[in-house]
């Protein structure tokens, strides 16, 4: 929200890193080697929620282990990860779910990390349909935390609304629901 038009320029753009069907993809591997950048990107988050409060970071299989942690850190507040299933012992699991690249299986958080009425933000790199992170909210209200915000370097835009007859989902319509 605050600064999205630097960091959106600041993921880089490869149209030639296709998957089925979806002809472009958004990489953050530019401004992570860049340590200014990165700091800065680190701070935005930083401040947001310093101000508005939170208890613990969780962050989504990959990149939001890249991202959660320094802004943990920089809150001295724990970090919690949530990964595909099978990675971790004593998990919770949320039902799996579409995304823009088609269907995956649920993500699972470990049972003891998040508590009743624990304030969590939860953290990625990107937001297209918005499925994984509906993923990551479910698990969180699966537990009776929480979800502060959900906050991202990257957002589609075109999924927000897209057209009915696009075929594609509506985040909006989603996140309603
Ligand atoms: P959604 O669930 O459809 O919102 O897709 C978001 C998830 O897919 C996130 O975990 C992203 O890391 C990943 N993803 C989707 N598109 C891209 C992209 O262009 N670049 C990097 N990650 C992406």
């Amino acid at each position: 929200e605050q600064d999205g038009g630097e960091a959106k320029e600041i993921a880089q753009y490869l149209p030639w890193f296709p998957f089925k069907g979806i002809p472009r993809f958004y990489d953050i591997g530019g401004f992570l080697y860049e340590p200014a950048i990165f700091q800065k990107v680190v701070d935005i988050f930083v401040d947001r929620y310093r101000e508005i409060g939170i208890d613990s970071v969780a962050g989504l299989d990959a990149r939001g282990f890249i991202l959660g942690p320094p802004i943990a850190l920089a809150l001295k507040k724990p970090f919690i990860m949530m990964r595909k299933k099978g990675k971790m012992p004593n998990t919770v699991s949320s039902d799996d779910y579409k995304t823009e690249y088609g269907s995956r299986s649920g993500l699972t958080v470990q049972r003891d990390k998040i508590t009743k009425g624990q304030r969590v933000l939860i953290i990625d790199d990107l937001v297209a349909t918005g499925g994984t992170l509906s993923s990551a909210i479910s698990l969180v209200k699966m537990l009776e935390g929480i979800v502060v915000e959900c906050a991202c370097v990257v957002e589609l835009k075109m999924f927000i609304d897209p057209p009915a007859d696009s075929g594609l989902p509506s985040r909006s319509k989603l996140f309603k629901d």
